[in-house]
This record gives C-alpha cells, sequence and structure tokens, in this order.
C-alpha cells in the first residue's frame, strides 16, 4: 500500500473513537519492529522521524526503509510524519521526500528552543499548512510550549509553563488550518517527564477536555506520552544501568485523552527503554556475545512487543483494515475544493 495520508488515519479514528500511536524511528530495526507489531494487531500506524533522526539516519536511508515497509505490508495503512519541524524549509525537504504528513512546531522559534509569539506562530504555520495541503500532505501544529528536551528540540522546563490556553487553541485553529494540533498539558519529552505519579496538580486532563469541548472536530495530539513503565526502567537498571525513578504517563489518562479528542499519540522513550533494557541484557548476561543480531534481535523483539501492547491500548489494533487509502493527489483536491478544510468554523458543517 502506498504511504497513507496521516489526516485519513485522524480522521477514521475519529470516527471509530480509538487514538493513534505515532512511533519515532532511527533506524530499520524500529522500523521492522513498529510493523511486526501493526502486522500482529492489524493496526494503522503512523511512522515519525525527528530532525535528529533525518540527520541520524541520513534522509534517503530512511525514507527508502519506509517505503520498504509500506511494500512489505500492503494490507497496513503508514503515514509518515515529520516530528517537531522547526521551519517552513524542514518541512518543506520532508515533503519533497515523499513524508506524507509534517509538524510545524512553531511554539518555538528556529532554534527549536526559543519559545515564539503567537503571532509568529500562526504565521509559519499558515505557510506551511498553504504549502502542504496544495500537495495534499497534513499539518500538525502545536499551541503551547511542552516540556524537556528531545534531540536538541525543546524549551526545557517541566512542561507547566506553557499550557495551552483553550481560547488562543480556537484561534489558532481557525486562522491556520491545521490538521492536527498538539497542546501542552504538562507532558515533556523523554524519560523524566514527572517525579511522582502524575496527578491532576502536573498533567492537566481538565485542560484538554476544555480544548476538546471547544473544538470538537479537531484531532488533538499528545506528546512525551510514553508511561515510562517500571518494569522497562528496571531491566535497564538490572543490567548495569543507571536510570533514575521516574514517572510518564498512565495509560489510563491516555485513555481518558483518547475519549476527548486525542487522535495522535506520541511514544517514543518506551521504546528507547525497550530496546536499551534487551541489549544490555544480552551484553551484561553474555559478555562472549559480539555479533550485533544477537542483541538487535531481542531489542526489535523488545519494541514490537511494547508498541503492540500500545496500539492496543489506544484502540487501534483491529482497524488496519477499515477502510481504503486516498491518494495524496485526492486529498490535495479535497483541500483545495475545500471538503477538508478543516477548520473549526467549518468542520460542523
Ligand atoms: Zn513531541
Amino acid at each position: 500500500m502506498p504511504l497513507v495520508s496521516m489526516r485519513q488515519l485522524l480522521d477514521e479514528a475519529a470516527k471509530g473513537q480509538y487514538g493513534v500511536g505515532a512511533f519515532n524511528v532511527n533506524d530499520m530495526e524500529q522500523i521492522q519492529a513498529i510493523m511486526m507489531a501493526a502486522r500482529q494487531t492489524n493496526s494503522p500506524v503512523i511512522v515519525q522521524a525527528s530532525r535528529g533522526a533525518r540527520a541520524f539516519a541520513e534522509d534517503l536511508y530512511l525514507f527508502k526503509l519506509i517505503q520498504a515497509a509500506a511494500e512489505l505490508n500492503p494490507d497496513i495503512p503508514i503515514a509518515m510524519h515529520q516530528d517537531h519541524g522547526n521551519s517552513f524549509d524542514t518541512c518543506k525537504s520532508a515533503i519533497a521526500l515523499g513524508y506524507t504528513s509534517v509538524m510545524m512546531d512553531g511554539s518555538l522559534k528556529e532554534d527549536g528552543k526559543t519559545p515564539s509569539t503567537f503571532e509568529e506562530n500562526v504565521d509559519v504555520t499558515r505557510r506551511v499548512v498553504d504549502y502542504a495541503h496544495e500537495r495534499g500532505v497534513t499539518v500538525e501544529g502545536e499551541i503551547g510550549v511542552l516540556g524537556g528536551v528531545e534531540d536538541g528540540h525543546g524549551a526545557g522546563g517541566s512542561g507547566l509553563e506553557h499550557i495551552t490556553d483553550p481560547d488562543q487553541a480556537v484561534e489558532f485553529a481557525e486562522r491556520t488550518g491545521v490538521d492536527a494540533l498538539a497542546i501542552a498539558i504538562g507532558t515533556s519529552h523523554g524519560a523524566y517527564k514527572f517525579n511522582k505519579k502524575p496527578d491532576g496538580s502536573v498533567l492537566k486532563m481538565d485542560v484538554l477536555i476544555a480544548i476538546h469541548k471547544r473544538l470538537p472536530h479537531t484531532h488533538l495530539v499528545m506528546h512525551g506520552s510514553s508511561s515510562v513503565p517500571k518494569e522497562l526502567q528496571d531491566i535497564v537498571n538490572e543490567y548495569g544501568g543507571k536510570l533514575k525513578p521516574t514517572w510518564g504517563v498512565p495509560i489510563e489518562e491516555i485513555q481518558l485523552g483518547i475519549r476527548n479528542g486525542v487522535r495522535k499519540v506520541n511514544v517514543d522513550t518506551d521504546n528507547r527503554l525497550a530496546m536499551t533494557g534487551a541489549i544490555r541484557k544480552v551484553l551484561w548476561t553474555q559478555p562472549e556475545k559480539f555479533d550485533p543480531r544477537d542483541y538487535m534481535k531481542p531489542a526489535r523483539e523488545a519494541m514490537a512487543k511494547v508498541v503492540a501492547e500500545r496500539m492496543t491500548e489506544f484502540g487501534q489494533a483491529g482497524h488496519a483494515g477499515d477502510y481504503k487509502p486516498i491518494p495524496i493527489s485526492e486529498m490535495a483536491k479535497g483541500y483545495a475544493n475545500g471538503s477538508l478544510d478543516p477548520r473549526p468554523s467549518l468542520a460542523a458543517r
């Protein structure tokens, strides 16, 4: 199956009232792990690459691997998404490669660190939307600023400093025409999200629910939504790792989000922990091993297991065959004739 528009995946998820995991990739084994899980659970899936991943893997290696995944899995809808584009040019280069979706993270300036103004965010996001929609490509924007730093991208901080204002979210969605909207509700990138099991004082699900009430037709995106399970931390630490105790976003909170308009759930840290734990275990218990396949195969299996669990928990499992993919060129026509216009004032029709 050719790569599918992320907008179509999210529209279908909204109809079916489920969420779709967006899993980060940097190499072949991670892509294979995601596809193993998608096949096993019969799930549509979003595969995403950060700027750091594109630099690490070199653009063409990574994109050709995704194309191979699509070719080898004709029954699985796959959207290929640029995670945290920092500029118009980053998004443009992803679209040139063939990505079917881009995130323009205009909540930060182009340096990927300094929070931008609302007007700056609207301007750059609107430019990306115009360019991408003309080509049938989906756009995710961000309003509010997430906590933490990942791959050198992020404002740092706790995630509570720039919580999304629901009124601004409505204005942003209307003025930019984004297909999906990432919101800041206290989550952070990376492993160290919360120093205890999060409650309403640090994870603002009430803000998410308020935004969904105002924007019932906008696909919401939760970033930094690894659950960082203790079992995965323990495996890393049992075999020589030194992770400090930490808490992620509990699955039940993500599921509450999915009941309130969240359609895309970003997960990276859990997969990193699963792979690292599996590799550490082999190298620690069998120090005579030196063939990378001896530890990459268990690492791939460990990641596939976590991804399959998330696919089941988010509800996307079983939905791969629900719909026929719409070609990207048809999506472009839909944007041009207004039938796919995602602005909230039009979405209720
Ligand atoms: Zn993110």
